[in-house]
C-alpha cells in the first residue's frame, strides 16, 4: 500500500513539475511586453513584418500557468529564454487577418493587418516564435525574433490620461480572470451611461454558468475614455463616426459583424488595466457584435438580445468556441479539412470523434445524432454548425453558441469555458 502511494506521489510530482516549473519572479517582471507587427498576404500565404516592442504597466495573467495546455487558436506565441532555451510562456490566439483569409476577397487580392501579441515582460533576452496552423491543423513556424528587454527602443507610453474603474473586484489580478471593458463611441457627456452599461453587462455576465457560480474568480475593469462622436461606423449606410477605437459594422461584407482593425488603439487603451480579455462596448442600438480568441470581444450596448450576445461573443474570445449555426451557402469543404478534426472544441468533422466530446455522450445516443425530439436535451453530434449546414457536427440541439433563444452554454462549451476559467484564476 505504501509503495502504491509513493508511486502516485512521484508520478503526480513529476507531471506537475514538468508543466509548472517556471518561477515567475526568476524570469519575469510584473508588467507586459507587447509585440506589434503587420501581417500581410492572401488566402494562400502570409508574412509577418515586425513593427515595435512596447512595455506596458500591468501583467494581468497568471504567474503560475505560463504554458498553455489547451491547443486552441489559429496561432500561438512561444517565448524561450535565449540563454538556456527554456520554454517560458506559450499562448494560443486568433486574429482578424486569419478570418479575412477565408473570404472571397483573399482569393483575388493581398492585404495587410496590424496585429499584436502581449506576454509577461522578460528579465533577460528571449526568443519569440509565432506559429500558425497548417492544413492539417498542426502548428508550423511563421515568424521568429529576439526581444532584448533592456533595448532602448522598447516603447514606454504613459497610461495616465484616463480614469480606470473597478466594476467587479475579486482581488489579486494574477489569480483572477481579468476583463477590461473599453468604451467605443461614448462621448464625454455619455461617460455616465458607459458606467451604467458596464454594470448592466457585468450583471448579464454573471447570469450565465459557469460564471454565475464563480463570481469570485473574475475581475471587471473599465477605462473611462470618451470618443469625439457617439456611435460607430456603418459603412453600408454611409455612417462614419470619429471614435476612439475606430470600430465598424459590415466587416468582410457581413452587416452585423462588428470589429475594429485599429489594434494599436485597442491595446493602448487596454494597457490601463491588468487584463486577460478585452471587451469593447460599442454605443449603438444596431444589432451586432464580434469575438476573436484571445484578441477582443465587441458587443453593441443598446441592442436587442444584448444579454445573450454579450456572453456569446465571450465564448468566442475566451474559449475559442465556434459558432454552432450554419450561415449562408458556404460548403464545409471550403472552410474545413474534413480529414482531420477542427481545433475548436465544440465542432467536429467526426474524423476522430474520440478527440472531441465523445466522453460526454451517453452510450445509447447514436453518432451522428438525429435531429429529433428524443435527443433534444442530450449531448450528441448534430449535423450543422461552424457556419455550414452539412458535414460539420455540433454537440447539442441548442446552445448559446448557436442561437439567442437560450442563454446557456451546452455541456461541451460549458466544460471548455470552465476549464479556462480555472486556468486564469489559479
Ligand atoms: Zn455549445
Amino acid at each position: 500500500m505504501k509503495i502504491t502511494i509513493l508511486f502516485f506521489s512521484i508520478f503526480l510530482f513529476s507531471t506537475s513539475s514538468m508543466a509548472q516549473n517556471i518561477d515567475f519572479e526568476t524570469f519575469f517582471e510584473d508588467k507586459s511586453l507587447r509585440m506589434d507587427y503587420l501581417i500581410a498576404g492572401s488566402s494562400e500565404a502570409s508574412t509577418v513584418f515586425f513593427k515595435q516592442f512596447k512595455e506596458e504597466p500591468f501583467w494581468g495573467g497568471s504567474t503560475k500557468n505560463m504554458i498553455d495546455k489547451f491547443n486552441l487558436g489559429d496561432y500561438r506565441i512561444l517565448m524561450r529564454d535565449s540563454a538556456s532555451g527554456k520554454l517560458l510562456y506559450t499562448r494560443g490566439f486568433s486574429s482578424l487577418f486569419y478570418e479575412w483569409q477565408d473570404t472571397e476577397q483573399a482569393k483575388i487580392t493581398e492585404r495587410s493587418f496590424y496585429e499584436s501579441v502581449v506576454m509577461p515582460f522578460p528579465k533577460q533576452t528571449v526568443h519569440l516564435k509565432i506559429q500558425v496552423r497548417d492544413n492539417e491543423n498542426k502548428f508550423v513556424d511563421l515568424y521568429q525574433t529576439y526581444a532584448n528587454p533592456t533595448n532602448y527602443f522598447v516603447v514606454k507610453d504613459k497610461c495616465d490620461k484616463y480614469k480606470v474603474l473597478k466594476i467587479h473586484n475579486s482581488g489579486n489580478h494574477h489569480k483572477k480572470l481579468d476583463v477590461v471593458i473599453l468604451p467605443e463611441g461614448y462621448t464625454k457627456a455619455e461617460m455616465g451611461k458607459f458606467k451604467d452599461d458596464c454594470e448592466r453587462f457585468v450583471d448579464y455576465f454573471f447570469e450565465v454558468e459557469p460564471f454565475k457560480s464563480n463570481k469570485n474568480k473574475v475581475n471587471f475593469w473599465a477605462v473611462n475614455a470618451p470618443s469625439e462622436e457617439s456611435g460607430t461606423d456603418i459603412p453600408g449606410s454611409g455612417v462614419w463616426k470619429n471614435t476612439i477605437l475606430n470600430s465598424n459594422f459590415y466587416t468582410f461584407g457581413i452587416e452585423r459583424y462588428l470589429t475594429t482593425s485599429d489594434i494599436n488603439s485597442v491595446r493602448n487603451l487596454a494597457a490601463y488595466a491588468p487584463y486577460d480579455q478585452i471587451y469593447i462596448l460599442v454605443n449603438t442600438s444596431k444589432y451586432g457584435g464580434g469575438g476573436i480568441f484571445n484578441y477582443y470581444n465587441l458587443c453593441g450596448s443598446n441592442i436587442r438580445s444584448a444579454r445573450e450576445v454579450f456572453t456569446h461573443e465571450f465564448g468566442h474570445a475566451f474559449a475559442a468556441l465556434a459558432d454552432e449555426y450554419a450561415y449562408g451557402s458556404t460548403k464545409a469543404e471550403d472552410l474545413y479539412n474534413l480529414e482531420v478534426e477542427p481545433w475548436m472544441v465544440n465542432i467536429s468533422t467526426l474524423a476522430d470523434f474520440d478527440l472531441k466530446w465523445k466522453d460526454l455522450v451517453e452510450n445509447d445516443t447514436p453518432i451522428p445524432t438525429p435531429n429529433s425530439s428524443a435527443y433534444k436535451n442530450k449531448v450528441g453530434a448534430f449535423e450543422g454548425g461552424g457556419y455550414v449546414a452539412k458535414k460539420i457536427y455540433r454537440p447539442s440541439d441548442n446552445c448559446k453558441m448557436k442561437s439567442n433563444s437560450t442563454n446557456n452554454f451546452c455541456p461541451v462549451c460549458y466544460r471548455a469555458v470552465y476549464e479556462l476559467l480555472l486556468f486564469y484564476s489559479e
